[in-house]
């Protein structure tokens, strides 16, 4: 088992990892910015290391910050959690080459999933069905693109190859915008990712997003763990998600989720992971791999009652999975609201003083969250301060469990998006499950358009 694992990461994650290190009795070092340093994760942690000012570029995505951090605490192992570092695969090298353990995958694999045209073509060659489209990325012949693109047949999507977060993707519904399209969509690849290369999908008009969460050792044996429904989406943003996905026929779930496992033992998976697709007329659709912990992992822990972040733990110090696929079981519901620390409906980010905090519970209720009353959001980072999660025997009693806690959670002094799971808990169309991913953002327009 690992000794000391340093957490390269911030906020309610890093207190989740903390508590997993924490009950399988490994220390922990934090990493903070000067930002957090008065954050109670922090003080909780066995060692704590400034590595910098608040602006992440020069604390929590300074590499050799963080490395020296692992050097001067004689931490073991060093876990990325979400965002950041978590998926670069110059990191994940740095830290192996330093003597630590990488908790995640070896760095050829996060390098290989990183690019999304190398995943989608390893995808393929394990069997796992992807969106049609460009095969690899798209050529500098602009007659070359228009032909692709006519096969592939409009709308299309076009997609950075580096891409992440949501970002450098554009919608093309015809030829005379394609060629502007994809010269503005490399530019913007470019200035992101550092990566100019795109590529093409058809664009799918009423997917659903679901995704199949893996778990990988290093000897060769690979399961899924059932799959999350994340289709509440703005601006390509989760801002739900639920474990089963409502509807789902249970065999068509365990085929894709078996091909999954199967690509992880393919390509030597190690670690935590997750496959995401789109999910139309009772098809599935690869479209990228995580591989890292997700924001959302909580609902599959939930249901499965695996604990994630402690697989991942295991699995790096070497142990080989405690669990066979017939081990993995199914019960009940689970929902997640992300609370982010911003206006519910314009979504302008909202962060300051938290003058009242309080955090519901009762059966079935899971707060995963680093803040507490008079914690200062900081305008640094993300606007994420917590997830609610409510899990029930049925899809019915996780919402109404949802809705009461919705309802006595307290977070004054900053604005936060409570307002709009609210009304969420009460839309019909999340109501009757499996709506697509781009119904959120029609609801948003339409209530815009009312007020
Ligand atoms: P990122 O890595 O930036 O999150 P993804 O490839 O995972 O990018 O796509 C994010 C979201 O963009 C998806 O969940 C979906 O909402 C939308 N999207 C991506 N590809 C397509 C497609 N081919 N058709 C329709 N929507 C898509």
């Amino acid at each position: 088992m690992l000794e000391k694992v340093l957490i390269a990461n911030r906020g309610e994650i890093a207190l989740r990892i903390q508590r997993a290190c924490r009950e399988l009795g490994i220390k922990t070092v934090a990493v903070h910015s000067v930002a957090d340093k008065e954050a109670k994760y922090v003080k909780l942690a066995d060692e704590s290391v400034c590595i910098g000012p608040a602006p992440s570029a020069q604390s929590y995505l300074h590499i050799p910050a963080v490395i020296s951090a692992a050097e001067v605490t004689d931490a073991t192992a060093i876990h990325p959690g979400y965002g950041f570092l978590s998926e670069n695969a110059d990191f994940a090298e740095r830290v192996e080459n330093s003597g630590f353990v990488f908790i995640g995958p070896r760095p050829e694999t996060i390098r290989l999933m990183g690019d999304k045209v190398s995943a989608k073509d390893a995808m393929k060659a394990s069997g796992v069905p992807c969106v049609p489209g460009s095969d690899g990325a798209l050529p500098d012949d602009d007659d070359e693109v228009i032909r692709i693109a006519k096969k592939v047949g409009y709308p299309i999507i076009l997609k950075a190859a580096g891409g992440g977060g949501g970002r450098g993707m554009r919608v093309v519904h015809t030829e005379a915008a394609l060629l502007s399209a994809a010269s503005l969509t490399k530019t913007e690849a470019q200035s992101f990712f550092g990566n100019p290369m795109i590529y093409m999908e058809k664009f799918l008009e009423n997917p659903r997003h679901i995704e199949i969460q893996v778990l990988a050792d290093e000897h060769g044996n690979a399961i899924f763990l059932g799959e999350r429904d994340c289709s509440m989406q703005r601006r390509h943003q989760k801002v739900l998600e639920e474990a089963p996905a409502p509807g789902l026929d249970s065999k068509l779930r365990d085929k894709i989720g078996e091909r999954c496992a199967e690509a992880c033992r393919k390509i030597g998976y190690r670690g935590a992971g997750t496959f995401e697709f789109l999910y139309e007329n009772g098809e599935f659709f690869f479209i990228e791999m995580n591989t890292r912990i997700q924001v959302e992992h909580p609902v599959t822990e939930m249901i499965t009652g695996v604990d994630l972040v402690q697989e991942q733990l295991r699995i790096a110090g070497g142990e080989k999975l405690r669990y066979t696929q017939k081990q993995i079981q199914y019960r009940g519901h689970a929902i997640e609201c992300r609370i982010n620390a911003e206006d519910p409906f314009t979504f302008v980010p909202s962060p300051g003083q938290i003058t009242q905090y309080h955090v519901p519970g009762g059966p079935g209720i899971r707060v995963d969250s680093h803040v507490y009353h008079n914690y200062l959001v900081p305008p640094h980072y993300d606007s994420m301060i917590g997830k609610l999660i409510a899990y029930g025997d049925t899809r019915e009693q996780a919402i109404a469990r949802m809705r009461t806690a919705l309802s006595e959670m307290v977070v004054d002094g900053i604005k936060t998006n409570i307002p709009l799971h609210q009304n969420l808990m009460h839309d019909g169309a999340f109501l009757q499950g499996g709506s697509s991913i781009h119904y959120l953002e029609h609801k948003l327009a339409e209530m815009k358009k009312n007020s």
